[in-house]
């Protein structure tokens, strides 16, 4: 039997998977990336260590709209899949106390190395260089358009372009474009887990401080959960952990919706009750304390400066009120070039969600960024581009 020809658009982390495992499924995988190395965003994942998983991967990390999607997928290729899979490689890894995975090296690059290996050894044809323009669908197959003019084709194709996040690592955006022409919907992409422009005078004073804290999304009057993390002052605004992981809500609120009523909440003092913390300042107070010494202990000696006048005897009430509950109001997100994630794509109503497959074109497939999921940070992105590669690698071969 004649083996079929995949063409996979796209040499991330979710292509790169959907090459290996429609190898390995019998097919004939042609990788194609446009970079002149594979998987750019996995050597930066993970700021070099890339995580590339999470001992609690579930469905309930990612985006509302992905979940029912994401459910059957990890339910064949999840937690224990991933691992495996790596292990198989020859990756070891270790789960780091937040449940984040990471290779054992901590280096990204044995990640890719292993992945490289793999698709040597399966004899996985792979171009570097190559930047897909256009796709059409010819016969029982797709005729692709290189921006060098070449004409390329196949009996499948799976669409693994990325995002739009970190734009210079290749995924600009022009895989959405190529999705659209097959009649796609594609939900209005903003850039997510990125930091926030903030306007407010407190943030140029404490630029460079960085404070464990909790943070909470608001648009309106409505409250997004609490997470806890870091929260980092920088000269433009908001960064930290804490700040990333509420910055997807604010980012669809202001980027998709036009919506400009948006803030972030910050606690600065998540480790005591605003009732404990009145209390602690009483004490203090009791003591004959004033000024700087009744943030002392409690914040570091920098926050003096944008409380000075709270840093009062007669103001402990209002003190704790603000410090429990600081209201920035947020005019933009950092953008692109800084977002670690994209938050929309191809809409996930519009492809099966057993295979990935299109519903607009039969034999057209989709996996990783492209699509209409996202999650918060700690490895469940990697986690859906390993996993949507392999069930898209292993459909194209097969059906
Ligand atoms: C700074 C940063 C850190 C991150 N850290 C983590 C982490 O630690 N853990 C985690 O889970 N996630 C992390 N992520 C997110 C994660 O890296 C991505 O979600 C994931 O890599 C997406 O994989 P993908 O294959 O779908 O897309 P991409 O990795 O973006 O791959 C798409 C590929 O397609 C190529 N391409 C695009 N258009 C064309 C075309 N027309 N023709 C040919 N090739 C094309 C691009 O050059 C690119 O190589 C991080 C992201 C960033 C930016």
């Amino acid at each position: 039997m004649v083996k079929k020809s995949v063409l996979i658009v796209g040499g991330g982390g979710a292509g790169i998977m959907a090459a290996i495992s429609a190898s390995k499924s019998g097919a004939c995988p042609i990788l194609l990336e446009k970079n002149p190395k594979l998987g750019r965003k996995v050597l930066i994942a993970g700021a070099g260590r890339c995580n590339i998983s999470n001992d609690e991967l579930n469905p309930s990390f990612y985006n509302p709209d992905g979940r029912d999607l994401l459910t059957g997928v990890l339910k064949r290729f999840g937690k224990k899949e991933i691992l495996d899979f790596f292990q198989e490689l020859g990756l070891w890894t270790y789960v780091a106390p937040d449940g984040r995975v990471f290779p054992l090296t901590n280096q990204a690059t044995s990640v890719m190395d292993v992945l490289k290996n793999e698709l040597a050894r399966l004899k996985v044809s792979v171009e570097l260089e190559v930047e897909i323009k256009s796709i059409h669908a010819k016969g029982n197959g797709f005729e692709l358009k290189t921006k060098s003019g070449e004409t390329k084709f196949g009996d499948r194709v799976i669409l693994c372009s990325g995002g739009k996040s970190f734009p210079a690592l290749g995924a600009d955006g022009s895989g959405y474009q190529i999705a659209a022409s097959f009649g796609h919907t594609i939900i209005h992409p903003v850039p997510a887990t990125v930091a926030l422009v903030i306007e407010d005078s407190w943030c140029h004073p404490l630029q460079g401080q960085k404070i464990k804290a909790r943070a909470a999304a608001r648009v309106g009057s409505k409250m997004g959960e609490w997470i806890e993390g870091d929260v980092l002052f920088t000269k433009y605004g908001l960064s930290g952990t804490a700040i990333l992981d509420v910055s997807d809500g604010l980012s669809i609120a202001s980027n998709r919706n036009q919506n400009s009523d948006i803030s972030v909440v910050v606690d600065l003092v998540p480790f005591m009750t605003e009732e404990e913390l009145l209390e602690e300042l009483k004490r203090k107070v009791g003591k004959g304390l004033t000024g700087e010494a009744l943030l002392a202990g409690i914040l570091p000696p920098k926050f003096a400066g944008p409380l000075k006048e709270y840093l009062n005897p007669k103001k402990i009430e209002q003190l704790a009120t603000l410090l429990k509950m600081r209201i920035f109001s947020v005019e933009s997100t950092r953008g692109w070039n800084e977002a670690e994630f994209t938050s929309g794509g191809v809409d996930l109503r519009e492809v099966d969600s057993q295979t990935l497959e299109s519903k607009r074109q039969k034999g057209l497939y989709l996996a990783g960024e492209i699509l209409d999921v996202q999650a918060r940070r700690g490895g469940y992105n990697l986690a859906w581009a390993w996993a949507s590669g392999y069930i898209t690698g292993i459909a194209s071969a097969t059906d």
